[in-house]
């Protein structure tokens, strides 16, 4: 009896802790109201079946996230590759994000052990990877290469558009969410945290620009007529002129994620023999 409610108490202080942390994040304006409800679910999944090891991994792609969204926001909204809204993320974007990271701290939670936190690794290195590596590419001083093309430059924020800064960015941010992970001994194995989470950071973030430079949808606004890779522009919906109309930024994430977290899970299986 004591010990079921001390479980209750401990989750009902999960669920208290995560919705702290929503709800600082709309004061800052970084998620909208809906997102504040996706973020809850996706935190509190995280957390529940992680624990709070998982969940700070979560919340340092976060701010990760924002620091790099805001930093020199200015200039890339002049540039019109700015996120909206202030930065603000919305709903679809935190659960293409977290989705799969969720669904592993659920897989944990029933069977504990190194896949499913490769795996979730895998997802949130990737997630960072793609989120500094867009948001610090937008600063290059030289043109973005699109990567299917490498000989041909394409406008910055363009999806599929690389620089050299964005690799940087992608590498640095697989290795921060390494770090803390090794802080917080999430694989049993020190030596693993490291390769998984850049291996998987790094390969999902390249696999993102690849999906965005050849399927991903790119098209132009009816009404103003820029061109956007969004569905909907000023209210109406967007012309798509190529790649597939119903692959869009967040499809292209979710694929990316999955495709970081194989990579990770991959790693995973080569390094644990040798080790
Ligand atoms: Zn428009």
């Amino acid at each position: 009896m004591c010990s079921v409610t001390l479980v209750t108490v401990v989750v009902v202080a999960q669920f208290f802790v995560v919705l702290a942390f929503a709800l600082a994040a709309v004061l800052l304006n970084t998620i909208d109201a809906r997102g504040f409800l996706a973020s809850t679910t996706v935190g509190f999944a995280v957390m529940y079946g992680g624990g709070i090891s998982w969940f700070v991994i979560v919340a340092v792609f976060f701010s990760l996230g924002v620091v790099f969204t805001l930093y020199k926001y200015g200039y890339k909204r002049r540039l019109g590759s700015a996120q909206g809204k202030g930065g603000a993320r919305n709903w679809p974007h935190i659960l293409a994000n977290g989705g799969l990271a969720s669904i592993a701290a659920i897989w944990n939670l029933g069977n504990p052990g190194i896949v499913p936190a490769a795996i979730f690794l895998g997802a949130v290195s990737t997630s960072a990877a793609d989120t500094v590596a867009t948001e610090l590419g937008l600063l290059s001083h030289s043109q973005p290469m699109l990567i299917s093309h490498p000989s041909r430059a394409v406008p910055p924020g363009t999806s599929g558009g690389v620089t050299a800064l964005g690799f940087v960015g992608a590498t640095f941010a697989s290795i921060v969410i390494g770090i803390m992970a090794l802080a917080l001994g999430i694989l049993p194995h020190p030596y693993l945290i490291l390769p998984v989470c850049v291996v998987g950071g790094v390969f999902g973030a390249t696999f993102d620009s690849l999906v965005g430079a050849t399927v991903q949808r790119k098209g132009y606004c009816v009404v103003c007529l820029k061109p956007t890779e969004a569905l909907k522009h000023c209210g109406e919906r967007t012309k798509a002129t190529q790649g597939k109309w119903y692959i869009e930024n967040n499809i292209v994430n979710v694929v990316s994620t999955i495709a970081g977290a194989a990579a990770a899970y991959a790693t995973l299986l080569v390094l644990t023999p040798l080790i």
